[in-house]
Formats: C-alpha cells, sequence, structure tokens
C-alpha cells in the first residue's frame, strides 16, 4: 500500500507497530537506567543542528526510523537535568514511574479542560491531597497549570477579585479608583513582577521588602511599607510570602508575615514553587509553619517533587472567588443535566486554559506509587546533601559559602580576589566538560556559583566528586 492511499494515522502494521513502542520504550529505560555513564551535558554539535533545519517533510517515513533520529539527534543533546550531577537552577530530576504515566495519558489523550470524565476526578483527588499536607480546607481549590509562573499569576488575579469584585473584569482597571500594591522580598522570583504586569497593575507596584540576613522578608519591613502605601493613598491587596527562594532557597517567615497581612485584611499568597512540597517531609513541614494560613499557594510538581514536566499548581482557599475569577458562559461550553457535559465546575472556569493534557495522572501516579513519605524523604534527603557540600566547600580552603543554606540551596564561590572573574568562568568549564552542572547566579551584584540539590539521585559522594571536580577545573595559579 503507498503511504497515500491510507487515509487514518493509526499504524498500518500493528504488530510492527508494537515491535517499535517497545524498543523505544526499552531504550528510554536504559537511558534512565545509565544516567551516570554519560556527561551531566553535551553541546549538539553543528551537523546534528542542522539536522532541524530541514523542510517540512511531505512523505510519511517509519515510525522506527524517526525513533532512531531522536536516539542519535536528540536523546544525547537536552538539558541534563536527570543527572545527579545536574545542579543548575531548579530543575527537577523526574522518575521512571512518572515516564509511564506521560504515555499513558498520551495514549489516553484526554482534555481535561472540563467534561464529564473521570480525569477531572484525579484532578480533584490531587487538590484535597495538596489540601491536606499543605492544611489548607478541604473544600479549596486546585488546579493543573503548566508551572508556578502562571500559578501565581492565577492567584494573583483571584485575590484582585476579591478587593474589586468579579466586575472587574469587564470594567478593567480604568473603571476602578484604587491604585492597588502588592508586596514580596526582595528575593521574590522575578514571576511576581511580571504576572502584575500582566494583570495590568505594573511592576512598579510590586514593593520589594527588606530581607534579614538570611535573606527572608523581615515582616517589620512589610509592615511598614504597607503603612507608608496607606497614607500616601495606595490600596495594599496582596501579600507574596517565598517558601524556599530561588537564589538561595531562604523561607519567609510564612506566620509572621500571616499576622501583618491579616492586620490589613490583605490577601497572603504563598510562591512554594520550591518548598511547599516539602509539606510532605515531616521533617521540613515545620519550616513552612504559617502556610495554612494562606489564602492562595503555588507550587511546581516538577521540580521537588519529581513529576515530569510540566506540572505546576495553584490552590485556592476560596473556591468561589477562584470560580467567579474565570468562569465564563460561553454557549459552546454549557451544561447540561446528564451526560459528558453534566453541570459541574471544570478546570477551564478555574483559569485561563480551556484545552489542557492530563497533568493530574502523572502527579497521582507519582504520590500513588512513591507516597508522602518517601517523597519527603527524598527532599529532606537533599537538604543533607546540601549541607554536606557546604561543609566540604568551607573545609576545603578553596572555596567559601555566600548565603545561609536554608533547605538545598548552596551558593558559595572562590576563596581569592579574582573570585568575580572566576566563578563564572568556573561554573562555564563545568558545563562544557560535561562532569557537573551548576549554574551562575548574583548574590548583591556579584556573581556566585549555585548549586540547587533538587535531584532525588544526588548523595553526598556526588558532592565529594563535585568539589574534586571544582578543584580540578580551578584556574592555575602562579
Ligand atoms: C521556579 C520558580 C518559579 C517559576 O515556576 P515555573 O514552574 O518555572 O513557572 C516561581 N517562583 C519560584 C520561587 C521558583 O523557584
Amino acid at each position: 500500500m503507498k503511504a497515500t492511499d491510507k487515509l487514518d494515522l493509526d499504524p498500518a502494521d500493528w504488530d510492527a507497530f508494537r515491535a517499535v513502542g517497545h524498543q523505544a520504550l526499552d531504550a528510554m529505560i536504559d537511558h534512565l537506567r545509565s544516567l551516570r555513564e554519560r556527561p551531566v551535558w553535551r553541546e549538539a554539535p553543528d551537523e546534528v543542528r542542522a539536522a532541524f533545519r530541514a523542510p517540512l517533510p511531505d512523505a510519511p517515513r517509519e515510525l522506527g526510523d524517526v525513533v532512531a533520529d531522536i536516539d542519535r539527534l536528540i536523546r544525547p543533546y537536552v538539558t541534563g537535568n536527570p543527572h545527579p550531577l545536574f545542579m543548575g537552577w531548579v530543575h527537577g530530576a523526574g522518575t521512571p514511574a512518572g515516564m509511564i504515566a506521560e504515555m499513558i495519558a498520551a495514549g489516553l489523550n484526554a482534555n481535561c479542560g472540563g467534561r464529564n470524565h473521570i480525569g477531572l476526578e484525579v484532578e480533584r483527588q490531587v487538590t484535597r491531597w495538596v489540601a491536606q499536607s499543605l492544611g489548607l480546607p478541604a473544600s479549596s481549590s486546585g488546579l493543573f497549570v503548566t508551572g508556578s509562573s502562571m500559578a501565581n499569576f492565577i492567584a494573583l488575579l483571584v485575590a484582585r477579585t476579591r478587593l474589586l469584585g468579579p466586575s472587574v473584569r469587564q470594567s478593567g482597571l480604568q473603571a476602578v479608583p484604587q491604585r492597588l500594591t502588592a508586596y514580596a522580598s526582595a528575593e521574590a522570583h522575578q514571576c511576581i513582577g511580571q504576572a502584575m504586569e500582566l494583570a495590568g497593575l505594573g511592576s512598579d507596584q510590586l514593593r520589594l521588602i527588606a530581607t534579614d540576613d538570611r535573606r527572608a522578608m523581615r515582616p517589620d519591613a512589610l509592615a511598614q511599607a504597607i503603612e507608608t502605601d496607606i497614607a500616601a493613598g495606595w490600596t495594599p491587596f496582596l501579600v507574596v510570602a517565598t517558601a524556599g527562594t530561588v537564589n538561595t532557597g531562604a523561607l519567609d517567615p510564612i506566620a509572621a508575615i500571616a499576622d501583618v497581612a491579616a492586620a490589613r485584611a490583605l490577601w497572603l499568597h504563598v510562591d512554594g514553587a520550591i518548598g511547599a512540597v516539602a509539606s510532605l517531609s515531616t521533617e521540613l513541614r515545620p519550616l513552612l509553619g504559617g502556610i495554612e494560613r494562606a489564602d492562595s499557594v503555588a507550587l511546581d510538581f516538577h521540580k521537588w517533587m519529581h513529576v515530569p514536566y510540566d506540572a505546576g499548581f495553584v490552590i485556592v482557599r476560596d473556591a468561589k472567588l477562584h470560580l467567579q475569577t474565570f468562569s465564563s458562559e460561553a454557549v459552546y461550553l454549557s451544561r447540561a443535566d446528564a451526560g459528558l457535559a453534566r453541570r459541574d465546575v471544570w478546570p477551564c472556569d478555574l483559569g485561563p486554559d480551556l484545552s489542557r493534557g492530563f497533568r493530574a495522572l502523572k502527579t497521582w501516579v507519582t504520590l500513588q506509587t512513591f507516597g508522602a513519605e518517601r517523597l519527603g524523604a527524598c527532599m529532606a534527603r537533599c537538604c543533607d546533601v546540601a549541607r554536606h557540600l557546604a561543609e566540604r566547600l568551607e573545609a576545603s580552603g578553596l572555596f567559601t559559602v555566600h548565603a545561609p543554606v536554608t533547605l538545598n540551596i548552596v551558593c558559595f564561590g572562590v576563596r581569592a580576589a579574582d573570585a568575580d572573574t572566576v566563578n563564572p568562568r568556573l561554573v562555564e568549564a563545568l558545563h562544557v566538560s560535561g562532569e557537573a552542572a551548576p549554574s551562575l547566579t548574583y548574590l548583591d551584584g556579584r556573581p556566585v556559583i549555585r548549586a540547587a540539590i533538587v535531584n532525588h539521585r544526588t548523595t553526598r559522594a556526588d558532592m565529594d566528586d563535585f568539589v574534586a571536580a571544582l578543584r580540578r577545573h580551578l584556574p592555575h595559579r602562579g
């Protein structure tokens, strides 16, 4: 049969397809099993990049050949975050179980924007689990999104609805006399400022509050900023506490911040992109004290809980406000008394996405397969590994740690007068060598090396290897 004769997209030969499918799965299982045998990262050579400048393919090819191209052209050159010595930014490592869940989700191809199907029930189950682990009411409203950038934005819009009412959706901010201000620490993620921009409030109206010597928000400075703004005619509406800052892993004192927010009836949102899932760890949970008082929390399952990308989540205490911020009456989404369109709150009523994949499945599978205790224990181990790294660096005499290690992030640099030039070069050299992948950040304007121990595979012994690699790549003195 000519390929052009076949007018559906199913395999012409299911048995041949099965063989290719099993091979592809086996190749990925081998890939995950042998992570340590390969470099953390490799630059894609020019001839590999050139393969992606081919014209739009008209004719079909065998799936097996396409999969072979993936093995040759793609698999060796991705980011490398599953590798135990990948410590850059804050990347989740994934799990083999999560991979299976993704494959099954792709096969089911459920659209979790709405309709009466079990996928929505899975998402509601995860919402109740999140509520339980954070100490929020079971009636809280939750939504899977791409990541915490989107989750923080959604929470900000719900907070805006609380202050201005749902009619602001139609009237816009031009119709509103109040001039709104929000508050986050100077160490908050840039997506909070971006959320202010996207909401039309302007990032200038996000007040960046001073931090203490642990780089956590100072509640006294927060209270002061709020009172100063009120006196000047501004209308504060939102306080964002960060549970695990991206730069150093600092934890804002949520309970004290909740007191300040409550005194002025402000919305308390927690950006828990990194740290909120630490509520699964009995050891780490006390560090999040006060998170149960949040009006909303953003978190990422794809970071420290290793659900395959992407799996961000927002939870809102007041389900009605969440719904009022996004629900619409579009005729093509109207609900019925029974059947596939049975009357219910659909995820598309809770955020800007209509069509959306089955992110809940891989999250549910991760929680089912490992259980909260083991996932939490992996996070606690990361913190131990981070402390070990900090000790080893200090003990080496060659490096010094530049910020307190509160959670799982170590910021450090060489102990030398030319640290500002050496630190960036060292990060680059390690990346190019493929031996380890920390990242670079700036503390108080100066470049430092940053190792975020997120990976469930990373051990103390890996940190010993990492310190050895750092020493090997130090520029020769003389
Ligand atoms: C990663 C991160 C974000 C953004 O989350 P994405 O999932 O990348 O969109 C927000 N806040 C903090 C503290 C983060 O670490």
